[in-house]
């Protein structure tokens, strides 16, 4: 008999949340201060605070998170982490053009390097394993795309990628579906919450204070600096960094206009037996995607179970972020049917684990950092599917920035720049149901739509 996809609070419905069950710290109580205050403990927030110590180590940096540490996006992902800033780099070159792209490409091997280096540093065992990133064809379309995406490599100095054929491909993990693959040498898995609670130690050994169970009600001016209002306390500091990713527009609703909620769905299996393991074969353990728009992401877990998402996210207008949204029967039963398709030897898998989360979605698949309450508030949002990797150059920015350092980071277009606005709604849910529509046709083999075209001419579609 099948399971039912589990139900329930997230910590629950969550196979990383489930494993390593975050312990509840100190809520905000009464009147604090602090010098600076970041909202949100998730990667950014996290990597935002550890910056900021690091570079004024005697300021007071204190975080506050509605829920726990981990408890959004950080530790609900799939743990691929990548070394590519925008979604894709043909999409950084028609973003950005090339020679930002190029730059973006070497700050995004540099990130990697940086951010692993600092895990290995500091002890922060996330069971991080660098396997690479197979993209894999699934039609010959799909193969001209890839080396398409091998060239826009190539030409950004990125030199280590490898084409695999069809049979090179299937070697690596058993699926007749495989038409052929990319290898991408420099990604990784990790286990999400282990990294994002191992960050969280390691912010509190340096001296950050962290109140969870705290949501963030209200975000005010005050004199020369801010006041944060929670339901059982107030903080004050001097400059305040938002760190809430997809949940922004409920403290700053003006950034309503420049990204959407998208919910994510995954399932992790029981663990795979040694029979199931010489069917997939995967002894390269890689992280997968494949190249759709709307592709299927999967992994193995570090104990043999195989972790199967998809990118078809679910928009629940009007940018609605709540529990309800984290579940999803119909998203469930598509990622069993499409685990079934790729695997047919092994469609009796079980899949207990179910669950859903927000990514923070631009029309350009790059994070965007501004300014509110004059100067006072700093904000980094929108990174898509790659937030692991690009949380830690944010945190970056958004130190920097806060401190008003001179770096190198704040020249890039990303940063000065914001992505082109989505429409408001009502005509926001209908454009992003006509998009996905339009996109699941070109998966099925179809030919772009008129309104792909107009938006891959504007520089905002998905031909990545
Ligand atoms: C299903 C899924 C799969 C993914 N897979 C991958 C992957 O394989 N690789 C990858 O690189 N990326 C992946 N991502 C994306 C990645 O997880 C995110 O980009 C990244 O975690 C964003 O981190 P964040 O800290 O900005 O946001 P979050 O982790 O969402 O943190 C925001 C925090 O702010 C808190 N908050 C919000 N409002 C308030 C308030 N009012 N008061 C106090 N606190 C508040 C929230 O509770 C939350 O903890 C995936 C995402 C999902 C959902």
């Amino acid at each position: 008999m099948r399971h039912e996809p589990r139900s329930g609070a997230i910590e629950e419905a969550c196979f990383w949340l489930a494993r390593h069950p975050v312990p509840a710290e100190s809520v905000l109580a009464g009147e604090h201060c602090a010098d600076l205050v970041v909202v949100g403990a998730g990667l950014t927030g996290l990597w935002t605070a550890i910056h900021l110590r690091r570079l004024a180590p005697a300021l007071d940096v204190t975080i506050v998170e509605a829920g726990r540490v981990a408890s959004g996006a950080s530790g609900r992902n799939a743990g691929i982490l990548s070394d590519t800033i925008d979604h894709s780099h043909r999409l950084a070159i028609a973003h950005f053009g090339h020679d930002e792209a190029h730059r973006l490409a070497a700050l995004g091997r540099a990130n990697l390097a940086e951010l692993t280096a600092f895990l290995t540093t500091h002890g922060i065992d996330c069971a991080l394993e660098p396997t690479g990133i197979l993209t894999t064809a699934l039609t010959a379309g799909h193969l001209s795309q890839l080396e398409d995406s091998l060239a826009a490599a190539c030409s950004l100095g990125v030199n280590d990628w490898r084409l695999l054929s069809a049979d090179e491909t299937r070697a690596e993990i058993h699926s007749e579906r495989y038409q052929g693959g990319l290898l991408n040498p420099a990604g990784a898995i990790l286990d999400p919450v282990r990294l994002t609670t191992g960050l969280a130690r390691y912010a509190r050994q340096i001296g950050v204070r962290i109140f969870e169970d705290s949501p963030v009600e209200a975000l005010e001016r005050e004199r020369d600096g801010v006041r944060i209002t929670t339901a059982t306390g107030r903080l004050r500091a001097r400059r305040c960094v938002l760190a809430t990713s997809a949940y922004t527009h409920r403290l700053l609703p003006r950034v309503r206009h420049r990204f959407i909620p998208l919910f994510d769905y995954v399932r992790v299996s029981e663990p795979l037996t040694t029979a199931q393991r010489a069917i997939i074969g995967w002894q390269g353990r890689q992280g997968v995607t494949d190249a759709r728009s709307f592709f299927n992401y999967y992994r193995l877990t570090a104990d043999g179970r195989v972790l199967w998402g998809t990118s078809e996210a679910a928009y629940y207008p009007p940018n609605r972020v709540d529990p309800a949204c984290d579940d999803s029967a119909r998203h469930y039963a598509e990622l069993r049917a499409s685990f079934a398709w790729h695997f047919p030897a092994l469609s009796e898998l079980e899949f207990p684990w179910s669950w859903g989360g927000a990514i923070c979605a631009t029309t350009r698949f790059t994070p965007f950092f501004g300014t509110a309450l004059g100067g006072r508030v700093h904000y980094g949002l929108g990174f898509t599917g790659h937030g692991l990797g690009t949380t830690h150059l944010a945190g970056k920015i958004l130190a920097h920035v806060t401190l008003e350092r001179d770096s190198d980071l704040l020249t890039l277009r990303l940063v000065r720049e914001p992505p082109f606005p989505y429409p408001p709604e009502p005509l926001r849910r209908w454009a992003v149901g006509r998009v996905t529509h339009d996109l699941r046709r070109v998966d099925a083999g179809g030919r772009p739509s008129l309104l792909l075209r107009l938006l891959d001419a504007l520089g905002l579609g998905l031909s990545s």
